[in-house]
């Protein structure tokens, strides 16, 4: 059953698609597909109103932030049933993922970006200190065009659009085809707390519209969805020469060392890999665990799951799939995995007892790096188990992978935790916990390898909507300019001894 499906529409009009709910299965709405000359115009009409928003004191445009933190908490349960029927996550993870976590960003931005975009005075350094004087002020880049994936539908659109709008920038919003009504519902109450008309525009559509709003001429785009479409956003920004963030997949593994509290890691695994039904970035794909453990841990996982509730309506913990195409793939990963030998110990199917788009939580052992289960993304509610003789090997396999996005270690050495994010190949650790640090600005989140393209959030991903200006000014109103020329052998010997007097004597602690 597809959930999202193209509706007939007349020859010559737009085409339009409409989405039915992964929990019921029941039609929730429709969209129409805007074509290139749509994203055009809206670009054109963006043009025309940037500059105004730009030229509002930085502190205006926080305070829009603080009206759409107000709006969000009052209209929180609006949110919450858009993203249920568009998603069929677990109610509390509409709450925590979507609701909280945009509160905080709303919260965080709105507060701090006047400090963070403030002009700064750079000391300079060496001679010349003596010369000149810099400013760096930070100014938007103009159009920034968002484009983003179905699995966190509000909080995504709301996190790099509350940036790019109070750095001064216009945006073009572009949100995914699967779950298009939540990134909606973000745009009205944006407007509703003070964007401007033209400065926040929504774009509904499926690739046609993402590649069409990529070629469009914006002066940036930050994308976050898959890496395939992730190296078209790449290309299509290149031949432009303008900048992109990639956030893109993942196989975040996860290291369980033997002096790892076995009861904690076992939950941390549970909540890194069936939070959002596994439909988690930043989802935790893979387990290696040292043999030490590895039955205490495995057996304490089964318990667990066991315990967890899947379900449509009322208090359940692991909600659907959101999209019948990425159900596909769990699907053909898991029978991948057992073809090639592994044990199911739990789940494994379609839960037959619900309508809509349901697995199971799944649990697997025996599993090698022969599977696609241990290399490709899954993006579902599976934990695979691998025991390893020790950290070493446990090391090599979580780098063996084309990602980078995160990963987690856990152990009772502090030293030893830092040792080992420190070889990890990954764009964060989380040490102790599953992997949250795209919820907490003040790390920069972002991955390496196949996993994405630059670091996002913070007082960095928020400057990363401007570009950096420096204005150095010469202290003695431009008279050494005329110093300048004519260039002689007895200004070239002065300035030979200057080099030496500087960087070759011992003045070089106060002036190199
Ligand atoms: P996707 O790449 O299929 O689609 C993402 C968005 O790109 C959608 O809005 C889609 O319409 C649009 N798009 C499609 N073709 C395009 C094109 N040629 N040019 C421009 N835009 C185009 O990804 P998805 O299936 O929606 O999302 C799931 C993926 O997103 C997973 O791989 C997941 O790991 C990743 N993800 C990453 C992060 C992160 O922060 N790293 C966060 C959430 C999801």
């Amino acid at each position: 059953m597809a959930i999202v499906n193209p509706v007939e529409t007349p020859v010559g009009a737009r085409r339009r698609l409409a989405q039915l709910s992964p929990s019921t299965l029941e039609p929730i709405g429709e969209i129409e597909v805007q074509t290139a000359d749509d994203v055009k115009q809206a670009l054109e009409r963006a043009r025309k109103v940037q500059p105004a928003w730009a030229a509002l004191p930085v502190e205006e445009r926080a305070r829009v932030l603080q009206r759409a933190l107000k709006l969000v908490i009052a209209r929180r349960e609006e949110i919450i049933e858009t993203v249920l029927a568009e998603t069929g996550k677990a109610r509390s993870e509409a709450l925590s993922m979507e609701i909280f976590a945009s509160c905080d960003v709303l919260s965080y931005y709105g507060r701090r970006a006047p400090r963070f975009l403030r002009p700064e005075k750079r000391r300079l350094h060496g001679l010349l200190r003596f010369a000149k004087r810099l400013q760096v002020v930070y100014r938007p880049l103009g159009v920034v065009g968002v484009i983003t994936p179905w699995n966190g539908p509000f909080i995504l659109t709301v996190n790099p659009t509350a940036q790019a709008l109070v750095a001064g920038n216009a945006v073009l919003l572009k949100p995914s085809e699967v779950a298009p009504h939540a990134g909606a519902l973000a745009v009205e109450i944006f407007r509703d707390a003070g964007v401007p008309e033209g400065v926040l525009q929504l774009l509904t559509g499926d690739g046609e519209t993402g590649a069409a709003l990529c070629e469009s001429g914006v002066d940036k785009v930050c994308f976050t969805g898959s890496v395939a479409t992730g190296r078209k956003v790449a290309a299509a920004c290149a031949e432009r020469l303008i900048p992109c963030t990639l956030e893109l997949g993942g196989k975040d593994p996860m290291i369980v060392c033997a002096d790892a509290d076995v009861e904690s890691a076992a939950a941390g695994a549970l909540a890194g890999a069936f939070m959002n039904t596994g439909q988690y970035c930043c989802g935790t794909e893979r387990v290696y665990v040292v043999d030490e453990v590895a039955e205490a841990f495995t057996d304490e996982v089964l318990r667990r799951v066991g315990e967890l509730r899947q379900g449509a309506s009322g208090e359940f913990d692991l909600g659907a799939i959101f999209w019948d195409r990425q159900l596909e793939v769990i699907e053909q990963h898991v029978q991948d995995a057992v073809d090639r030998g592994a044990t199911l110990r739990a789940g494994g199917r379609r839960n037959p007892e619900l309508a809509g788009l349901y697995y199971e939580p799944t649990v697997l052992t025996d599993v090698d790096h022969q599977m696609r289960i241990m290399r490709e993304e899954t993006f579902g509610p599976i934990l695979p188990i691998m025991r390893v003789r020790d950290e070493e090997e446990a090391l090599r396999l979580a780098n063996d992978t084309r990602y980078g996005l995160s990963a987690t270690v856990w152990t009772q050495d502090p030293y030893k935790a830092t040792e080992l994010a420190r070889r990890l190949e990954a764009g964060g650790v989380c040490v102790n916990d599953m992997t949250v640090t795209y919820g907490c600005p003040e790390a920069p989140f972002g991955g390496l390898k196949d996993s994405g393209v630059g670091q996002v959030n913070g007082e960095s991903g928020l400057k990363s909507y401007c570009h950096a200006l420096p204005i150095l000014s010469d202290r003695f109103g431009g008279k050494q300019a005329r110093s300048f020329y004519p260039y002689t052998a007895s200004r070239d010997a002065a300035l030979d001894r200057l080099v030496r007097w500087v960087f070759d004597s011992p003045l070089r602690r106060f002036l190199g």
